[in-house]
């Protein structure tokens, strides 16, 4: 990934209305809503509140190229050249998303420059390089037949996406509905719409034709929903919280539509007594404090096998007096502000159950500065199962750190829980590590490593994590139908 030196200035912000069939164009209702930096909750920018009107507009756009558009005509491989062509204009224009991330997000530029555009751009190309090699398989049956299969793209696809991670949830979205061919209606997450924008602008620069991609800024339940509920929409991918996804579920349930959730978590991240120190503690601390903690596969449960506990939440604690909050523009930043005033408040509300249910505040626990939305790093010792912090998904820069006595124990309490969807397991015997890995019931499992990913490989929940996979050739099958045509020889 990047290292970012320099620092970066605030940027423009050019695209604030809806993108339509290749179209800027206001919100029907005329509606705009204001998007804040959270860094200094100034307002930067007022963005098309769309709606049903938008989103039916939007469908038709996506319905008329993918029922006998040009997109629908396009040779697989010439649409493999557009999409490297898309990855190469955000490549060029890399500092400029970064930074408008930053701007909208929080997130310190070290992060967005460094890890998140770097991910987008991976993405995209990981994925052209999939469209003209989506396969079928020819099957043996019995009588004189000849039969095979084809992949086919799903249809049009509505996209929903939250704002922990605004421009990779699109590039995760949009790399495999492009490869397989599918047209796509995306709503992104009211609190940072401006990526997501500025890169339609990019798609349609690298002539993908207009009406393939379409984004429709607005709310959940207005135009979240209304996309959901359109008959028109073949497919909802959405990420974001269980309780959503099951509205979602119900919705789509109606039109038989075909559905992809990537949910919330609260991972374990289990360190055994044999683990290297330095490398489990930069990864206890990294796994949980990056993104300030609002990553949905964060360790936000700590397991620290009982013999390495005290040293260990020394160690964390020094970490955290070390850590540097302060004007995610600067690349020494390396913790911004909570992504808004609903999330800051969630997060003290759970410091507080912290306290109150019995754990031991060690380090943080209040509002840091006093303009942003700034959460010190916290750490709580001394966690136990039954505690709030250490059952919700808190996302947030809040660490439980629990102990454990033996490998059997900490197989069972670290799946004693709903969600499913990553842990981490240090040690330096790598055949244990392996073994309890196989007993952990969550989608993906780091070994000694925390947050590593890749669009090869796959990422989605066990449980109520989630439903079918993202990235690699599972996320790209779950934009394509089977079709089975049988020959009558
Ligand atoms: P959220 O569910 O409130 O919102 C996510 C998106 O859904 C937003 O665009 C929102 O406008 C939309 N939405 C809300 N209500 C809707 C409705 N009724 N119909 C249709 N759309 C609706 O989630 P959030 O608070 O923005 O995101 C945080 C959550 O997302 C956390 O639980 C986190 O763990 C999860 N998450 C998961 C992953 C993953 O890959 N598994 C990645 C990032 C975030």
């Amino acid at each position: 990934m990047a290292t970012v030196t320099e620092k970066f200035a605030r940027p423009q912000v050019r695209q604030t209305q809806c993108f339509i069939g290749g179209e800027w164009v206001p919100a029907a209702s005329g509606k705009t809503f204001e998007t804040v930096h959270p860094a200094t909750e100034e307002v930067v920018a007022e963005v098309a509140e769309g709606d049903k009107a938008d989103i039916d507009a939007a469908v038709k756009a996506a319905r008329a190229q993918f029922d006998g558009g040009e997109w629908s005509r396009m040779d697989a491989r010439d649409r493999g050249i557009l999409m490297s062509k898309f990855a190469d204009l955000l490549e060029e224009e890399a500092d400029e998303l970064a930074a408008l991330e930053t701007l909208d997000n929080g997130k310190p530029i070290r992060d967005s420059r460094g890890a998140d555009i770097p991910l987008v751009i991976d993405c995209i190309r990981y994925y052209a390089g999939w469209a003209d090699k989506i396969q079928g398989a020819t099957i043996p049956v019995r009588g004189e037949y000849f039969t095979y299969t084809r992949r086919e793209p799903v249809g049009v696809v509505g996209q929903i996406i939250p704002w922990n991670f605004p421009a990779l949830m699109v590039a995760w979205k949009w790399g495999p509905a492009l490869a397989a061919g599918c047209t796509i209606v995306m709503k992104p997450a009211e609190q940072t719409p401006l990526t997501c924008l500025r890169m339609a602008r990019l798609a349609q620069k690298a002539g993908i034709p207009d009406g393939v991609i379409n984004v429709v800024p607005g709310f959940g339940p207005t135009a979240g929903a209304a996309l959901v509920k359109h008959p028109g929409v073949d497919k909802i991918a959405f990420t974001g919280e269980g309780s959503t996804a099951k509205i979602i579920q119900r919705e789509a349930l109606e039109t038989m539509k075909r559905v992809t959730f990537e949910l919330g978590g609260k991972s374990p991240n289990i360190v055994l007594a044999d683990a290297d120190l330095d490398a489990a503690v930069e990864g206890a601390h990294f796994g949980l404090y990056f993104n300030q903690g609002q990553c949905c596969c964060a360790g936000s449960r700590l397991f620290v096998q009982e013999k390495m506990y005290d040293e260990f939440i020394d160690r964390l604690k020094a970490k955290n007096h070390e850590r540097k909050l302060g004007d995610p523009f600067d690349p020494e930043t390396e913790q911004g502000p909570q992504v808004d005033k609903a999330q800051f408040d969630k997060i003290l509300k759970y410091i507080e159950y912290g306290k109150q249910d019995g754990a031991k505040l060690v380090t943080g626990g209040k509002r840091h500065g006093d303009e942003g939305f700034y959460i010190e790093p916290t750490l709580f010792a001394g966690v136990t199962d039954d505690m709030r912090i250490a059952t919700d998904e808190i996302f947030g820069p809040v660490l439980s750190v629990l102990k454990f006595k033996d490998v059997d124990e900490i197989a069972r309490r670290a799946n004693a829980t709903n969600f499913g969807l990553a842990a981490a397991v240090w040690s330096r015997d790598i055949a244990k590590a392996h073994r309890l890995a196989s007993r952990l019931r969550a989608g993906t499992v780091w070994i000694n490593c925390y947050d590593v990913f890749d669009a090869g490989a796959p990422f989605g929940g066990f449980k109520e994590s989630g439903l079918g996979r993202e990235l690699g050739e599972a996320g790209l099958q779950a934009y394509t139908e089977t079709k089975t045509v049988t020959v009558s020889l």
